[in-house]
């Protein structure tokens, strides 16, 4: 039997990238806040300069839950199901409070207008064909301009280190002149420049393309009694010394601080408790193997997209027999991912480019190949990829980065990267935008389940003919401007890119919407069944968009938080 704690106004469940943001928002507003984290707390201790304590020491303190329950993976519904969708260690999701934020790579996109409205564009400008058959890509009801104020408020808070390429309309080339109108410069200037980030923006320009500064919240200037950026270049390890804009460091000390947020590690939300009227009352955790029960008058849902869709699939009951909010049977559909293209990498012999001495967020970037920046007609996809190159590579990560041809160990190998290695560049960041369709979705694995009994969440997804025709054209795109820059050889990684590998920038599963029959939450991420639940995070995206998410998803859960503390009296009960 469950101990029953104590009513409190809101109780958010996960405590990452988008949970620190709305425990922040509702404690200013003098909401109670309770915040049920699976994982516990790390700091700038646990947070090594060793690139083996990536896939280790995390996989041992701080990935417990996530590696215990990875989703499995099938391409379709009639191939029986193949393999993890992620290899333990490889990239996976972080547990505690700060949650992937902690480890992310930081750098931190907004989207651009069209992205809210892609479905409607795409159809205005090629006409309804262009759609790719059996797509459910969908225009978000809400427009950039109405999240502007969102993604502003954001970026002061967690400090975001960037170049504005278009203020109130004035469009900056020094910015992505691409980007929407921001009301004002980014908080922090760009971080440092290197010689490979130039290399790559004067190549840029010299195809014709718009480079611009990677926005990235590693702090190029200290930022709120926390020291700037050393260059270290471990940022998936964390921040050693707090120069990082992950939620642990200031909104949710900032949350604690008002004396409103209750933080509650170890603890695992198992499921979440409704009321006979569909009205949700609360949520079941276990903590050190002791069922508790949190009543609260509204539940926030911010555990990412899998967890997300499991335990509204898990919270079964009178009012929702198929899972909570999933009376028209939308809960898990319309999952698509943010995916990468082959790795291309280019050799341009005998320079050094010292791409060991910096981070991933120091980048150069180019908008042009992303969402309709381009004329699609002819091609066979619509969408787009922003790409760009820089810094951040690491030893373990460099040594496996040889061409074809050359050996992959032995004494060959190493003569090949005593010569070469560090004369290697690459595009490392590219996301291509994945659409979803009406066969792909998550649902509950029938046979898999984690160590206390529950189903792990089932992806069935894979890319079709519009995704494997823009990897293509990206890669091309790719590999012409490593050689305007000087590569007298560029590559790609072997292999097609595959759902397997791209598990952390995921999306779907709660879709947004106004039509209950086809979405699971409304404009504002409240459930149109459940009215006082509210889901966060990326599972409510009708779009992947072009870029890494992360900024969107917190600007979406300001937003969110913001429309709770107008409509408290409305909403909670
Ligand atoms: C290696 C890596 C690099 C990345 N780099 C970038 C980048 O450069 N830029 C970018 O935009 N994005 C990046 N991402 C993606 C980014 O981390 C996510 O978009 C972001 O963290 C999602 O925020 P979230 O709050 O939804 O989930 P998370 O930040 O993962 O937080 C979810 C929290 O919920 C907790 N939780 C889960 N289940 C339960 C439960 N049952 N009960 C209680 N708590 C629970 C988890 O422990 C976790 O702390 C990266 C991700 C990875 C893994």
């Amino acid at each position: 039997m469950a101990e029953q704690l104590k009513k409190t106004d809101v109780v958010l469940i996960g405590l990452g990238a988008a949970g620190g943001i709305v425990a922040y928002v509702l404690t200013q507003a003098g909401l109670n806040v309770v915040g049920l984290e699976a994982g516990g707390r790390l700091t700038g201790r646990d947070e090594q300069l060793n690139e083996l304590a990536e896939s280790t020491n995390y996989n041992i303190f701080g990935r417990p839950k996530f590696n215990l329950e990875t989703p499995t993976w099938r391409p379709n519904a009639s191939t029986p199901t193949i393999v993890s969708t992620m290899v333990p260690g490889a990239n996976p999701m972080m547990n505690g409070v700060g949650g992937s934020s902690i480890h992310y790579g930081t750098m931190s996109f907004r989207l651009n207008p069209w992205n809210f409205k892609m479905r409607s564009e795409t159809i205005k400008r090629y006409g309804a064909s262009a759609i790719p058959a059996g797509s459910t890509v969908a225009d978000w009801p809400l427009t950039y301009e109405e999240l502007e104020p969102y993604y502003d408020k954001t970026e002061y808070e967690i400090g975001v280190s960037g170049k504005a390429g278009n203020i109130s309309g004035k469009l900056d080339p020094s910015g992505n002149i691409f980007e929407g109108a921001r009301s004002r410069e980014y908080p922090l200037p760009p971080l440092r420049k290197t010689g490979y980030t130039e290399l790559l923006a004067e190549s840029a320009r010299r195809l014709g393309w718009h480079p611009f500064p990677l926005p990235s919240t590693a702090h190029s200037q200290p930022f709120k009694g926390t020291p700037a950026c050393t260059y270290c270049s471990f940022c998936h390890n964390g921040c050693f010394i707090n120069a990082k804009g992950s939620t642990d460091i200031h909104a949710i000390p900032a949350a604690e601080a008002t004396r409103k947020l209750s933080v509650v590690t170890q603890a695992r939300v198992t499921r979440i408790d409704t009321d006979n009227n569909g009205r949700v009352t609360g949520v079941v955790y276990l903590k050190d193997g002791k069922e508790f029960f949190q009543p609260a008058s509204v539940v926030l849902l911010a555990t990412y997209t899998y967890e997300n869709t499991r335990l509204l699939l898990l919270s079964t009951s009178k009012a929702y027999p198929k899972g909570l909010s999933n009376n028209h049977g939308q809960v898990g559909k319309n999952f698509m991912v943010n995916s990468t293209v082959q790795a291309s990498s280019g050799l341009f012999p005998g320079r050094k480019l010292n791409r060991a001495s910096a981070l991933s967020g120091q980048g150069t970037m180019v908008d042009d190949w992303a969402d309709d920046n381009f004329d699609h007609s002819g091609l066979g996809f619509i969408g787009g990829a922003v790409f760009g190159g820089g810094m951040g590579a690491t030893p373990i990560a460099m040594s496996g980065t040889t061409p074809p041809g050359v050996p992959n160990w032995g004494s060959a190998w190493k003569a090949w990267l005593k010569a070469n290695a560090n004369s290697v560049g690459d595009c490392a960041t590219r996301s291509f935008e994945a659409l979803p369709y009406e066969d792909y979705y998550l649902d509950l694995d029938p046979t898999k389940r984690d160590p206390l009994g529950f189903p792990v969440i089932r992806i069935t997804y894979d890319f079709k003919d519009n995704e494997y025709r823009l990897n293509r054209f990206i890669t091309e795109k790719i590999s012409m401007w490593l050689k305007e820059a000087g590569a007298t050889q560029t590559w790609t990684s072997p292999g097609t890119p595959t759902v397997r590998a791209l598990a952390n920038h995921a999306f779907g599963g709660a879709r947004m919407g106004t039509d209950p029959e086809a979405s699971v939450v409304d404009r504002w991420c409240f459930s149109h069944e459940a009215p006082n639940l509210g889901v966060i995070g990326a599972s409510t995206f009708p779009t992947a968009g072009a870029r890494n998410p992360t900024l969107t998803i917190q600007a979406m859960a300001w937003r969110t938080a913001d429309h709770l503390v107008k409509n408290w009296k409305s909403i909670a009960v």
